[in-house]
């Protein structure tokens, strides 16, 4: 099963949630924690993971060979990106540009074009506490997370419970890492802002086909608005997580909520029960 974990905002506890549903489940299950958040991956400062292995993730970009090319422009025309231009008697690549889509090698009457690896971020794999790790980084002034999102959902176990970390907001790199998942927790705050947010990721999710619960963290600091949503959806609350100053402090001192607040862990097995439960009365009705 593939349980994703993502928020329509940054800061809503997100990765607590990841971390804290993975470290209950893997005593009883095989589970991998894979953090898709490229741009700022978090969830090794918590689990601390052994790392033992690491993969450059690269896209093609052109490379002309100008003996060959007669300046057309026809690579020009097709790139949608503006990432390569052709003058009287010279072609330019903006490497930075290129989205690897490889439309002008493929459309380069003369074969002029060949394709070169240009490493974008890296991907690494390793353990942490009886579970294993991935999670990709991006380089720093890249602008295109999702093939090293890709490349880290490629290490994904379907035999095992494989749970995701999502960047935050519903954009394309949220939507490559949710998609293919069995089932979507939205980590929300009873605030204005986390149910405007709550309510885009809802949008996001249910273009994608995929069930949805939600987490409250921080109940206590806004009003009830988030859950009054909820109920007019039909979106279940699986989990309330309160607002509390020692969680703040186990969090911020870098330790997980389950190392440091040991009887949440009852919680988060009650929280995948839940979802199983949603999955199971769903693969019902379909068989129906
Ligand atoms: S399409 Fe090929 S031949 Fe034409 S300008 Fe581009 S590289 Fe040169
Ligand atoms: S590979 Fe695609 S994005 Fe890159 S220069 Fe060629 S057409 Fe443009």
């Amino acid at each position: 099963m593939i349980i994703s974990v993502a928020s329509g905002k940054g800061g809503t506890g997100k990765t607590l949630v990841a971390t804290s549903l993975a470290l209950s489940l893997k005593d009883k299950h095989e589970v991998q924690l894979l953090d898709c958040d490229v741009e700022e991956p978090n969830d090794h400062i918590f689990l601390k993971p052994v790392i033992t292995g690491s993969e450059a993730v690269c896209i093609p970009i052109p490379e002309v060979d100008e003996k060959k090319c007669t300046y057309c422009g026809k690579c020009a025309e097709a790139c949608a990106y503006h990432a390569i231009a052709v003058f009287t008697k010279h072609v330019l690549v903006f490497p930075n540009l290129c989205h690897g889509c490889g439309a002008c090698s493929y459309l380069c009457p003369e074969k002029a074009i060949t394709e070169v690896g240009r490493e974008i971020g890296v991907v690494e794999c390793g353990h942490s506490d009886g579970m294993e790790f991935a999670h990709g980084k991006l380089n720093v002034g890249e602008a295109m997370p999702t093939p090293v999102i890709r490349r880290v959902k490629s290490k994904a176990n379907r035999d095992w419970i494989v749970i995701i970390d999502v960047s935050p907001g519903t954009s394309c790199p949220v939507v490559e890492s949710i998609k293919d998942s069995d089932f979507c927790l939205l980590v929300t705050e009873p605030t204005p802002f986390g149910l405007n947010d709550l309510m885009l990721a809802v949008e996001t999710v249910k273009e994608l086909e995929v069930s949805c619960g939600v987490v409250i963290n921080r109940a206590g600091v806004g009003d009830r608005k988030v859950e009054e949503y909820c109920l007019r959806e039909g979106i279940p609350v699986l989990l309330t997580i309160p607002l509390d100053t020692e969680i703040a402090r186990i969090n911020s001192r870098g330790r997980t909520l389950i190392e440091g607040m040991p009887q949440w862990k009852e919680s988060f097995i009650g929280l995948f029960g839940q979802i199983q439960e949603i999955m199971n009365a769903r693969s019902g009705c379909l068989k129906r």
